[in-house]
């Protein structure tokens, strides 16, 4: 593999609109991604506009289409899994042994779930249970519905969505970590709250029947929406030695820069705003960051020369 100009690690929405950002403005670029956005559990994916519903895996596929119609980029499948250099050279090598030298590098690796710790919960993550009502809420709107979740967060997600069902009730799977006032509230709201662990959640075909606790309560519902815990989707930002927030996110200034030189993220790995259209939108604006900076150096290797 020859040189690029930037090297894009992850081909989600925000590395693969950066792409075409960046193929558009005349740089070579290298896509390498190794397939495992966090929607891949989805079978639909909501709220983009023209293209609402879109199979995560179709919405790939014609972004690849679309960028591909410039001669500008490459795309490996491959993961990539070391990264030496420095800005202006940095060289990349994936999995099974492909070497990238690229100027500059943007994570756009997204964010991956923790392993799912509640008993039969992966077996319907992405079918009936989800993490954000307004990419899934529509689909569960006035459904019957179990909250996972405690805390303040539970109380401001209860109010949240009151607005697409009132048929819900929380597990917090624990201590409630309410106050008095939050359990008086949710009581005057009609939201019953068990705190007892949850010992299975049981559904057929990936769609949740019941969640069943361990004092023996059963709850039957038609969704769940859950908080999941979540890492940076790859190890190699921290590796090279970008900052990176408790919560493992890439810390990036307002154009997307890390504190490594040359080195750049954007979309979920760099804001917690966890929508493939800000991803996207994430990925567009820091491209242009990006081909700002490889411009203004172009121009001034040039005025040294003359
Ligand atoms: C269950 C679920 C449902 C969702 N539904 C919606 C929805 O309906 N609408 C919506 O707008 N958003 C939805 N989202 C959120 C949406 O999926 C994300 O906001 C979006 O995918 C983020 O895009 P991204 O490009 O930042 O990361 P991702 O799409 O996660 O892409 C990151 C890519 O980087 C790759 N990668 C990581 N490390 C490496 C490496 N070292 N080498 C090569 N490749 C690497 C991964 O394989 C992956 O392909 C949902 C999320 C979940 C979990």
């Amino acid at each position: 593999m020859g040189n690029v100009d930037v090297a894009v690690i992850g081909g989600g929405p925000a590395g693969l609109n950066a792409a075409l950002m960046l193929v558009r403005a005349r740089k070579k670029v290298a896509v390498i991604d190794d397939s495992r956005p966090r929607n891949r559990v989805t079978r639909e994916a909501h709220g983009f506009l023209t293209r609402d519903g879109i199979s995560p895996s179709e919405f790939r596929r014609i972004a690849k289409e679309e960028i591909s119609a410039y001669p500008t980029v490459s795309f490996i499948e491959d993961t990539a899994v070391s990264i030496t250099g420095t800005d202006g050279n940095f060289r990349i090598e994936t999995a099974r042994g492909q070497i990238v030298h690229s100027a500059k590098i943007l994570f756009a690796v997204g964010m991956k779930d923790q392993p799912l710790s509640i008993n039969g919960l992966a077996e319907v993550y992405g079918k009936s249970a989800f993490v954000c009502p307004y990419c899934d809420g529509w689909e569960l709107r006035d459904k019957p519905l179990v909250i996972i979740n405690s805390g303040g967060e539970a109380m401001h997600f209860a109010k949240l969505i009151s607005g697409w069902t009132d048929r819900f009730t929380f597990c917090t799977n624990g201590p409630d970590g309410l106050t008095e006032e939050e359990r008086e509230e949710l009581k005057r709201h009609g939201v019953p709250v068990f705190e007892s662990p949850i010992q299975f959640i049981d559904s057929a075909d990936g769609m949740v029947r019941q969640v069943v606790l361990e004092d023996g309560t059963v709850i039957p519902c038609e969704g769940i929406f859950f908080k999941p815990e979540l890492v940076t989707g790859s190890d190699l930002p921290k590796a090279i030695g970008c900052e990176v927030s408790d919560s493992g996110m890439v810390v990036v200034d307002e154009f997307g820069k890390t504190n490594v030189p040359g080195v750049y993220s954007a979309g979920d790995s760099a804001s917690r705003r966890y929508q493939a259209i800000s991803a996207a939108a994430l990925g567009a604006f820091t491209a242009a960051a990006m081909n700002n900076e490889l411009n203004m150096e172009a121009w001034g290797r040039r005025e040294e020369s003359l």
